[in-house]
């Protein structure tokens, strides 16, 4: 029903990514359930779902522990929008196919738009992750995002929901940095140090000398969540680090473990992810409007009900 790029898409279109093209792109959206194996019990033709971007069975031991991106069930790193553990398709298709469905799919609860939460596969939810166990960890925390789109602005909207006391937003974009102030958030052009500025800090630029900066700017034992994708080699500020007690965490997010978590703050009413969305475009203009450069559009089909006749 509404779909939407990934911040990472717009580099693999950009040619930045380590996958040949051609491949079926996209793994955020918001679908309407068509069809069901005989197995599936969770969900039922009409229902609304949010698609995880990762491919998981939900059983194995990994799974269980809420290792959802690594899986054992499936090749290592299946996801739909590149094809890296095998070819699952990618959620810009009309029709995608989910194993392990019950597993997987999550209904979006009443109240939610699909276009507001599009980005539950993955960003929405990934912001989430990135900010919300820590803001629980030390209450009241100061919170930096150096980011270039939906993910650091998400993580403004959660972060000053949940409880923030100062959320600083760096970004180039002036478009980017308005959306942070509407969120609550002081915003700055470029980073700079600013030693024990922080206790938490969010870097979403794939670039390992913004990560650099982010780090130096916490406090002793602060944490930092990196999120950015770095197809590039760089150096960190290992002594600074190690002298400050920083933890740095790079990893690949388990989203499904998390999605239920990240819908019930969007339906609290405290956050407002749909002021991310940039533009809601129509389904048959995917094509031609993927490429534009567009901080979060959602692309969005006509709702007939998706019976399995008229989506084919
Ligand atoms: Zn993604
Ligand atoms: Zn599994």
């Amino acid at each position: 029903m509404a779909a939407t790029p990934c911040d990472v898409d717009s580099a693999i279109l950009a040619g930045h990514g380590f996958i040949e093209p051609p491949f079926a792109l996209g793994h955020e959206c918001v679908a309407r359930v068509v069809e069901t194996g005989d197995a599936v019990t969770a969900v039922a033709p009409g229902d609304l779902v949010v698609v995880p971007w990762s491919v998981n069975c939900g059983d194995c031991d990994r799974c269980r522990a809420g290792l959802t991106a690594h899986c054992t069930a499936v090749p290592y790193m299946a996801m739909y929008g590149a094809p890296i553990g095998g070819t699952w398709g990618g959620l810009f298709s009309d029709l995608v196919r989910v194993p392990y469905a019950d597993a997987m799919l999550v209904p979006l609860p009443t109240g939610l738009d699909p276009v507001a939460m599009a980005s539950a596969s993955d960003n929405w939810s990934l912001a989430w992750r990135l900010v919300a166990p820590h803001l629980k960890a030390r209450p009241g925390a100061r919170v930096l995002v150096v980011a270039r789109g939906s993910i650091g602005l998400y993580v403004c909207d959660i972060a000053r929901a949940l409880g923030a006391c100062e959320v600083l937003y760096v970004d180039p974009a002036p478009e980017h940095r308005e959306l942070a102030r509407a969120f609550g958030a002081a915003t700055a052009e470029t980073l700079e140090a600013v030693p024990q500025g922080f206790d938490i800090a969010v870097e979403a630029t794939g670039r390992v000398d913004q990560l650099g900066l982010a780090v130096k700017c916490l406090t002793p034992e602060g944490i930092c969540e990196s999120a950015g994708n770095h197809f590039r080699p760089g150096e960190l500020p290992l002594l600074d680090m190690y002298l400050t007690g920083v933890t740095l965490r790079v990893a690949r997010d388990n989203v499904r473990a998390h999605i239920p978590d990240a819908l019930t703050l969007a339906a609290s009413g405290k956050v407002a992810p749909e002021r991310v969305v940039s533009h809601v475009i129509d389904w048959e203009d995917l094509p031609a409007a993927l490429p534009e450069k567009h901080l979060k559009p959602v692309f969005v089909r006509a709702d007939d009900g998706c019976s399995p006749t008229s989506a084919t």
